[in-house]
C-alpha cells in the first residue's frame, strides 16, 4: 500500500455483506490517498494523516487499532465520534462531528471552542451518554455548528463551568465540491441480500441527501443531521459516473447490475425525479428508502420509468406502526407499487423486553410474543411484501426513545449495534429464543404457499435465499433450546 493520508472504517468492511464505505466521501483528492479495507496496522513514520470513520459497533475495533499509532495522526468522524467527541480525545487529534465531504475545509476551521461535559437537561432529557457541545466564536458557519449532534445556527457562549477546548472537536463541512473517492474501492467486494439477485452480480451505491424531516422516536438519522439536505444535481452527475465506469469495470456482460440509493428518505426531495434520470444512466436495477407517506401514483410512476425495482419501507413496530406520520398510507403505498410492478423490501422492529417477563394483565410475556408475530404475519398475508427483515431495536443515544432505555444499555453493549442482536435482553438463552422466533417469522411467510404462489418464488439461489438457507443452518441448533425455560 502506497499513499500517506489513510482511509479506515470501523467496524472494518464486511465483504460477505456492504456496500461502498461512508469514508470514500470524506477522502479527498490526490495520488498519495488510499483506503485501507482491512484496517491495517502501517508505519506511521510513512503516514502523514489517517481519517477514521468509526459507527457505535466500531468503538472496540477502533480502540485497539488506536493503541498502536500516533493520536497526533489520527482524525475520526462518524456516528459514535459524532455522539460522543470526549471519548476520542486521547485516541485521535481531531474529531469531526456530523456529515462531512470535505476534510481540508473541515480541518483548516479555527477558534472552535468546544464546552467539555455540558449539556443542557431540558434539551436532552437524560443525558447520561450525551457530552459537551461546540461553541462557535467566530464567524460561525451557518448550518454548520453542531449541538449535541444538532445544529444550532447561533453561536453559543461558554457557561464558564466547564473546560473548554480549542480546535480539537470541530463541526463537519459539506462543500459538495468533492466526489466520493469511488477509484479507491473495488466494487466486487460488495454484496446484498435482496431479491433477485445472485451472488456474482455487482452492487453498487450512490448517495444523493443527507437527513429527513420526520423525526421517528427510534432513529438516529435526525441526530446525526438536523436538516434534510440534497446534494447538488452536478456532485451527483460526477458520482453517477464514476460509479457507471466501476460497474462498467467490473462487469463481464453477463452480470445484473444493482444501486442501492443510500438517501434515508429518498422521495423527500422535491427534485427526486432529475435524480432518478440520472442514476438511471447506469442500467442499474435501483432500490431505495422511502416512507410510505410519499408514494403517491405520480411518484411511483416515475420510480417504474427510471428502474427502480424495489422500494424499502419501514412497518416497525406491527402493533402501532400507523402512529408514525411516515407511515400513514402504508397498505395505499404497497398496493401502488404492486400495480407497477416495484417491489416492496419491509422492515420490521421486536423490541425483546416487551416479548419476555411477567406480561400485562393475564397475558405472559410468552403469550405477548406469539400475539405479536401472529400480527406481523398478519400484515405479512394482507401487504405481501417481496422481502421482509427483521431488526432487533437498537435504543440509539439523543434519540426520543433513549430515555426509556438507557439503563438497560452498557457501553459494552455498543459492539452488538448490529441489529441482529438482542442486546437488551441478557438471559442468553432468551436471546437465542428472540433469534429464533425472529427468523422463523421470516421464513414461514418466504416459505408459505401465499408467498410462493401470489408474490414470487423464494427458492432461486438468489442471495436472499442463500441467506435463509445458511441462517436455517445455524439456528437449527436453537432448536434444541426451545423447551428449556426461561
Ligand atoms: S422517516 Fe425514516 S429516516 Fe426519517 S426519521 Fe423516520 S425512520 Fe428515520
Amino acid at each position: 500500500m502506497t499513499g500517506n493520508i489513510v482511509g479506515l472504517s470501523f467496524p472494518r468492511n464486511d465483504k460477505n455483506l456492504g456496500l461502498e464505505p461512508s469514508i470514500l466521501s470524506v477522502l479527498p483528492r490526490g495520488d498519495n490517498v488510499v483506503y485501507s479495507p482491512r484496517n491495517d496496522n502501517l508505519d506511521d513514520s510513512k503516514i502523514e494523516r489517517y481519517l477514521c470513520s468509526v459507527y457505535i459497533a466500531g468503538m472496540d475495533e477502533f480502540r485497539q487499532w488506536a493503541a498502536q499509532h500516533d493520536p497526533k495522526k489520527v482524525v475520526v468522524g462518524g456516528y459514535h465520534p459524532t455522539m460522543f467527541p470526549e471519548k476520542f480525545l486521547n485516541l485521535a487529534e481531531k474529531v469531526v462531528m456530523g456529515p462531512c465531504d470535505d476534510i481540508n475545509v473541515t480541518l483548516s476551521q479555527s477558534n472552535v471552542l468546544y464546552e467539555m461535559g455540558h449539556y443542557d437537561k431540558s434539551k436532552v432529557g437524560n443525558a447520561r451518554f450525551a457530552e459537551g457541545r461546540i461553541l462557535r466564536t467566530l464567524e460561525p458557519n451557518p448550518g454548520m455548528n453542531r449541538t449535541y449532534g444538532e445544529i444550532s445556527d447561533a453561536p453559543e457562549k461558554p457557561t464558564g463551568r466547564a473546560e473548554v477546548l480549542k480546535d480539537r472537536i470541530l463541526p463537519g463541512v459539506l462543500t459538495f465540491k468533492n466526489p466520493a473517492r469511488m477509484d479507491l474501492y473495488n466494487i466486487r467486494n460488495n454484496q446484498q441480500v435482496i431479491p433477485d439477485k445472485m451472488p456474482y452480480d455487482l452492487a453498487t451505491s450512490v448517495n444523493t441527501s443527507f437527513g429527513c424531516y420526520y423525526k421517528c422516536d427510534f432513529c438516529c438519522t435526525p441526530v446525526m443531521f438536523k436538516r434534510l439536505t440534497s446534494k447538488p444535481l452536478d456532485l451527483i452527475r460526477q458520482e453517477v459516473d464514476n460509479v457507471k465506469r466501476a460497474l462498467d469495470e467490473a462487469d463481464n456482460g453477463h452480470k445484473q447490475r444493482f444501486l442501492f440509493i443510500r438517501d434515508e428518505n429518498f422521495t423527500l426531495q422535491k427534485d427526486y425525479r432529475k435524480r432518478l434520470e440520472i442514476i438511471a444512466s447506469t442500467n442499474a436495477k435501483v432500490y431505495l428508502f422511502a416512507s410510505a407517506n410519499t408514494l403517491t401514483e405520480e411518484v411511483v410512476k416515475a420510480l417504474k420509468a427510471n428502474n427502480v425495482y424495489m422500494v424499502c419501507l419501514g412497518l416497525e413496530d406491527p402493533t402501532k406502526f400507523d402512529d408514525y406520520p411516515k407511515n400513514k398510507h402504508l397498505y395505499d403505498a404497497v398496493s401502488i407499487l404492486k400495480r407497477y410492478g416495484i417491489y416492496t423490501y419491509l422492515s420490521f422492529i421486536v423490541d425483546p423486553t416487551k416479548l419476555v417477563g411477567k406480561g400485562d394483565g393475564d397475558m405472559t410475556g410468552a403469550e405477548k410474543g406469539k400475539e405479536f408475530y401472529e400480527l406481523l404475519s398478519k400484515h405479512f398475508n394482507a401487504l405481501q411484501p417481496e422481502m421482509v427483515c427483521g431488526n432487533f431495536l437498537m435504543p440509539f443515544p439523543g434519540t426520543r426513545i433513549w430515555d426509556d432505555y438507557y439503563w438497560m444499555v452498557s457501553e459494552d453493549d455498543f459492539k452488538h449495534y448490529d441489529s441482529k442482536t438482542p442486546f437488551l435482553v441478557k438471559n442468553e438463552l432468551v436471546a437465542t429464543k428472540m433469534k429464533y422466533f425472529m427468523f422463523k417469522a421470516q421464513q414461514d411467510y418466504f416459505m408459505s404457499e401465499l408467498y410462493n404462489n401470489k408474490v414470487r418464488h423464494f427458492e432461486v439461489g438468489d442471495t436472499l435465499h442463500l441467506r435463509f438457507v445458511e441462517l436455517e443452518e445455524q439456528m437449527n441448533s436453537a432448536l434444541k433450546l426451545m423447551d428449556l425455560r426461561p
